[in-house]
């Protein structure tokens, strides 16, 4: 427990699967936690239906106790990133569309809204965050269900938590005071593609890959250096041992300390802002205003 600390700021993420915690963000993460802002941790499914992607994991025992696995690989996860606290919504992972995991009607993106947002609400008001983070309405990149239910229950949330007349049964009010979408910006891509050519290595980062960034037009606000912390993503991956192939080009084909320089950047869009006029900051960004570098100002 850290809000007994200086600081008394709370960051909040919310996720879809144990690991996407690891590949967005961690380095943002650690960074508040190092600053003495207590972190907590939302996880909507328990991952069921990831593919098993290190081929030394790859067999049935593994596959019989997926969820377990990757409950635990999750924890391991959350305490290299430097997490406080982690939630479970305790929905079972969706599958992609058209796959019989997503008829299963304990699946998250089964779940009613109502139920669904209630659950964040309350964690909410428990938590009493300053600053959450979530994903965006803009996904064309990957349209996992899970990913756009976590977008489609944020957003309720943020409000029905300040709003004494919406789930009085879970706590009183709170009105957090900034709501993030986690950014993924094409020039991460283009200048880790670069540096595969620079180095004569095969580049994992196709035309598929490079088109796979949020949005055709770049809506970063905020863009968090995290240059001392890359190396806490990496063993953040890593703790997601049947989710990630520790040989993974995407993910490691550089060296660590060449990934250190190449775009050491979390990026954010601000989605919803009450430290100020909301139109004042979408504005500051539209006409092109430096970005923002803390997902705190306003606040500390
Ligand atoms: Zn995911």
């Amino acid at each position: 427990m850290k809000n007994a600390g200086p600081v008394n700021l709370c960051l909040m993420t919310i996720h879809a699967h144990p690991d996407d915690e690891s590949s967005k963000g961690a380095g943002s993460v650690s960074k508040a936690s190092q600053e003495g802002i207590r972190t907590v941790l939302v996880t909507a499914t328990g991952g069921e239906e990831g593919d098993i992607l290190n081929p030394s994991l790859d067999h049935e025992k593994t596959k019989a106790d997926i969820a377990n696995i990757r409950a635990k690989e999750l924890d391991l996860a959350a305490e290299i990133i430097g997490y406080d606290k982690v939630y479970r919504l305790g929905y079972r992972d969706s599958g992609m569309a058209g796959s019989e995991a997503n008829k299963n009607p304990e699946c998250f993106a089964n779940a009613p809204l109502d139920e669904a947002v209630g659950k964040l609400v309350e964690i909410i008001r428990l938590e009493r965050p300053d600053v959450i983070i979530t994903y965006g309405s803009d996904q064309q990149g990957y349209p996992h269900p899970d990913h756009l239910k976590v977008h489609e229950i944020s957003v309720p949330a943020f409000y029905a938590a300040a709003d004494p007349s919406k789930y009085p049964e879970f706590g009183e009010a709170y009105t957090p005071k900034k709501l993030y979408y986690s950014v993924w910006r094409r020039a991460r891509f283009e200048e880790m593609h670069k540096k595969f050519l620079e180095l004569s290595l095969e580049s994992p980062f196709d035309e598929k890959w490079l088109n796979r960034t949020e949005s055709e037009v770049d809506t970063t606000t905020t863009s968090i250096d995290v240059s001392k912390f890359t190396h806490v993503r990496r063993d953040a991956l890593l703790a997601h041992a049947t989710q990630i192939d520790p040989n993974s080009k995407f993910w490691f084909g550089l060296p660590p300390e060449v990934m250190d320089n190449i775009y050491p950047f979390d990026d954010y869009h601000l989605a919803i802002d009450l430290t100020k006029n909301t139109e004042e900051s979408l504005n500051s960004w539209e006409s092109g205003n430096e970005l923002e570098n803390d997902l705190f100002s306003g606040i500390r």
